[in-house]
């Protein structure tokens, strides 16, 4: 819409909502939407749920709104102890946040006074994974390993150590072993380069998001991270904003490498996109330390709010109740088994990798050399464009500073059911077909106007 006021980005003028059910979204002009990636992965429950609208409707009755420092509210303990209870105690405290951003801000702050509260104030950098993304919020963005994002910023960030994570898609090592031994290999050359002692901490998603379009980084490396910070003496902070609460069919991602983090942080599943609620979890220990050392010197206003809490709540319990980590498994087979189909259909799907219904898709020029399409051909929005138009929604990335192909998440509700993954998949199909269609209508235009010009006579 040319007159409104919003500004998000340069972009194609977007259709307004109507309203949603399940796992559909209706615009005002009638056209569905099957919402194949959860908004932004975050509706994981789909939408229009009753169970959550009485719970927050309840607690809307009783009190919507009171400070952490004034008053305890027993949804808060609550969501606080069932946290907990789903890192089968790992990690003992919890800190309530409104958004990942805040999450992640919130565990290198705390990381941060943790290590001045053990006699370490020498620690001031962090470790991270290029590419990568951890937030918008200048502490986050410093944590993040993407250019453009990046750029503005880079004078005002306290920018991390940035390395390479394993690609299992292009690496030229020998084998997947070999490969994560020589990237975990680089990694501590990096870090002793930079000094050990310096690091306070490292930072990643066990499984990639939205920034590597799925990456898996698998159990070798995940474990070789561990050793390697315990080793340098730093923490290790999983950020499982997108991948926390079911998405990859466990309650959280590290739970398929039984690789436990010191500090945890997540958000988008746990609102369910009811309400904006994320959360910090941490080893007990790194807690007593920097609340014995004048507490922790932290907090937004929202946060932990009864509302808040009350929507986090409800939404374990549909996990629960409903068995989602059951169907999350399920349907992602499902999913996986037709998205390889599909790829093996077309050169141009160069990967399709993920864990439960958490996939992505990654696109490229030639799928000989892996070469990514070139970025200014802007690949992922036309593919995502054309699902729009077939009524599925996709979550799109364009190239990743040449890291990576243009690529898309498919990621849908944790509620989905056999046959509307059938029905995403025919409609994805449809997109890809029309989307190879186009690649080959652009190919057979430049081949004609590439001809050589007839000599002169
Ligand atoms: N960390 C990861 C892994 C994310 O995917 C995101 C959002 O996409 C964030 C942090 C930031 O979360 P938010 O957008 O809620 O601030």
């Amino acid at each position: 819409m040319t007159d409104s006021p919003l500004f998000y980005q340069a972009g194609p003028t977007l259709p307004e909502v109507s309203h949603a059910d399940g796992v559909t979204l209706w615009d005002t002009r009638g056209k569905a939407y099957l919402d194949g990636c959860s908004g932004a992965i975050s509706c994981n429950l789909g939408h229009g749920r009753q169970d959550i609208r009485n719970a927050m409707l309840a607690q809307l009755d009783r009190v919507a709104f009171t400070y952490r420092t004034q008053f305890e509210n027993a949804p808060a303990l609550a969501l606080g102890r069932a946290l907990v209870e789903l890192t089968d105690g790992a990690l003992e405290k919890v800190f309530f946040v409104c958004s990942g951003s805040e999450a992640v801000e919130s565990a290198l702050k705390l990381a941060r006074q943790y290590v001045v509260a053990t006699d370490e104030p020498q620690r001031r950098r962090f470790v991270s994974l290029r590419p990568s993304y951890h937030g918008s919020t200048l502490g986050a963005l410093g944590v993040t390993g993407y250019h453009p994002l990046e750029a503005p910023f880079t004078e005002l960030t306290h920018a991390s150590l940035k390395v390479a994570g394993p690609d299992f898609y292009r690496h030229q090592d020998a084998d997947d072993d070999a490969h994560v031994d020589r990237v975990l290999a680089e990694t501590r050359t990096a870090i002793e380069a930079a000094g050990p002692e310096s690091i306070i901490a490292f930072i990643l998603e066990p499984v990639g998001g939205a920034s590597t379009g799925a990456r898996l980084l698998g159990e070798r490396y995940l474990k070789g991270i561990r050793a390697l910070c315990d080793d340098v003496g730093c923490l290790l902070i999983l950020d499982e904003v997108l991948t926390g609460l079911g998405r990859t069919g466990t309650w959280f991602a590290w739970q398929h490498y039984g690789v436990i983090p010191d500090l945890l942080v997540t958000a988008k599943g746990l609102g369910a996109g009811y309400y904006p609620v994320g959360a910090l979890l941490a080893r007990d220990d790194i807690v007593s330390k920097v609340m014995a050392n004048g507490g922790f010197q932290h907090g937004h206003t929202y946060a932990g709010n009864p509302l808040a809490c009350a929507t986090g709540l409800a939404v374990i319990e549909a996990i629960r109740r409903e068995r989602l980590l059951d169907n999350t498994r399920a349907r992602g087979e499902q999913l996986e088994a037709g998205l390889r189909t599909l790829a093996e259909r077309y050169p141009w799907v160069g990967h399709v990798r993920g864990l439960g219904l958490l996939w992505g898709v990654e696109l490229v020029a030639d799928p000989a050399t892996r070469q990514p399409f070139p970025a200014g051909q802007n690949r992922f929005a036309q593919i995502t464009a054309l699902a729009k138009e077939e009524g599925l929604l996709i979550y799109p990335r364009r190239t990743l500073d040449g890291v990576a192909g243009d690529h898309f998440l498919v990621t849908p509700p944790l509620t989905i059911r056999a046959q509307e993954v059938g029905t995403l998949l025919e409609r994805l199909g449809r997109a890809m077909a029309r989307f190879d269609q186009a690649l080959a209508d652009e190919a057979g235009t430049a081949a004609f106007t590439s001809q050589p010009k007839e000599a002169p006579t």
